[in-house]
């Protein structure tokens, strides 16, 4: 028996399920495709509704993991191949070449200063600016640069000035494989396409923005150090819109579940960007809130009432570009029963939730059951992280969308359950 676990995928799920198992003696293979750990949680400013900051809940855990003796991290990774039962799964994994010598590298970042070339760096939602080599952001774990050949020129600066010798042009991809007792899926989510509704102008105007986005522009490691400003000319915005519920709840084109943390996220961005500029106009646009967590609807109610965010139950039905690249959001007031145009300087699009697309390569590989909407099928309500392939778990949004407090509880109950895995077989 292979007293290992397999962890598919290290955001806050994968990295909660690698440490409760590491921390009970067994060894766990931890695999990300992204140059880092971290997912999504890595990229947020402040959590909601304590407004701690996101950084300082998730990178000590992220070292945690980087150091723990039971844990092997491989990131540039993906699963190629999985065969086998519970107890018993073959999982080939290819990692893929960072043409850096993992072992030698220091991360001291002497490369990325002298690289010449600047492309938009990923982690800022492609608006802010990374080098050919680099590391995604500062708290990367593990603290190894990557070359990214796409956009290399090859001119070897970074070879002449590594003091350590660690760049490799010549470095392969590898593919290992393993065996492991069980697997624990925890790959996320990625963002529904809002391009699909050309109404709402993203993609089309400078100045309509993803809450993702949002994100990176309000984090100080971000693209503006922290500075609420309009990225098409600098300027610090009197008023900003959000659009609740894009992509969500919507059965013709979207997807008719409810995404579960547009609500709260848009709530605590509507507070921080009211701490931020204290005469800046903010106004939600929504279908419901539903603040439905402990501490979520007093968070709502002082946001209205001691921060003045402005909550209109309506929907919009359009977004205009005008002047100077500001924007007209035509909508409907459903309380006041009319149709009302505003001007605004931003607006943030809240979007569905949907699985991540390199998990749906994965599920078709292994046939693994999914739900109507794509995420994970789990065996029932009493079963949460249990999918329908024995010694096969989910956790975190992998299985649906949910906020950080539940996806933490639901990788803790998918290390327990791989634990017992391991001990069933060992019996
Ligand atoms: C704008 C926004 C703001 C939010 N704000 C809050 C907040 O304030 N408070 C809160 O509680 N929640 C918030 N959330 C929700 C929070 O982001 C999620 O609950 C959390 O990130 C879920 O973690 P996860 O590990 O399940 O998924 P992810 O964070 O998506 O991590 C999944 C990881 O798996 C990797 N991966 C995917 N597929 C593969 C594969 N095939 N192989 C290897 N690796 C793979 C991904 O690269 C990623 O690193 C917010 C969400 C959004 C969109």
């Amino acid at each position: 028996v292979e007293k290992k676990v397999l962890v598919i995928g290290a955001g806050i799920a994968g990295i909660q399920s690698a440490l409760d198992l590491a921390d009970m003696g067994i060894k766990v293979t931890l695999i990300e495709n992204t140059p880092t750990i971290g997912g999504h949680m890595a990229k947020l400013d402040k959590t909601f509704p304590t407004m701690d900051c996101s950084a300082c809940i998730l990178t000590p855990r992220m070292v945690d993991v980087g150091r723990h003796e039971n844990i092997q991290i491989l990131v540039n990774s993906e699963v190629v191949n999985i065969c086998g039962k519970k107890g018993d799964f073959k999982v080939k994994i290819k990692v893929n070449a960072r043409y850096v010598d993992e072992k030698k590298c220091t991360g001291c970042g002497t490369c990325a200063q002298k690289c010449p070339i600047e492309v938009p760096n990923e982690f800022d939602k492609d608006l802010g600016i990374r080098r050919a080599i680099y590391i995604p952001c500062p708290q990367t774990v593990p603290l190894i640069y990557t070359i990214d050949r796409d956009h290399c020129v090859e001119c070897k600066l970074c070879e002449r000035v590594c003091d350590a010798e660690a760049i490799n042009f010549d470095q392969n991809s590898v593919e290992i494989e393993e065996t492991f007792s069980s697997i624990i899926i925890a790959t996320g989510f990625g963002e529904f396409d809002i391009r699909k509704y050309p109404r709402l102008g993203y993609g089309r105007f400078k100045n309509v923005y993803t809450a993702l986005e949002l994100e990176r522009i309000l984090n100080a490691s971000g693209p503006t150090g922290g500075h609420i400003l309009r990225l098409s000319d600098g300027k610090i915005p009197k008023r900003v819109a959000f659009i609740q519920c894009v992509g969500s709840r919507d059965h013709r084109i979207g997807k008719p579940y409810c995404s579960r943390v547009c609500c709260m996220y848009a709530i605590k961005n509507a507070t921080l960007l009211k701490e931020h500029l204290s005469d800046i106009e903010v106004s939600v646009f929504y279908m419901d809130i539903r603040a439905f967590g402990k501490g979520f609807e007093e968070f709502y109610n002082s946001s209205a009432k001691r921060f003045k965010v402005k909550y209109i139950k309506g929907r919009v039905s359009e977004v205009r570009e005008v002047e100077n690249n500001d924007l007209i959001v035509r909508f409907e007031n459903i309380l006041e029963e009319k149709c009302i145009e505003e001007k605004f300087d931003m607006v943030i699009l809240c979007p569905a939730l949907v699985p991540s697309k390199q998990f749906l390569k994965i599920a078709e590989m292994i046939k693994l059951p999914l739900d109507e909407h794509g995420f994970v099928k789990i065996r029932g309500q009493a079963e949460q992280c249990s999918t329908l392939i024995d010694g096969i778990f989910v956790a975190g949004v992998a299985e649906s969308p949910k906020d950080i407090p539940d996806t933490v509880a639901q990788a803790s109950s998918a290390a327990m359950n791989a634990y017992l895995v391991l001990k069933e077989v060992e019996t």
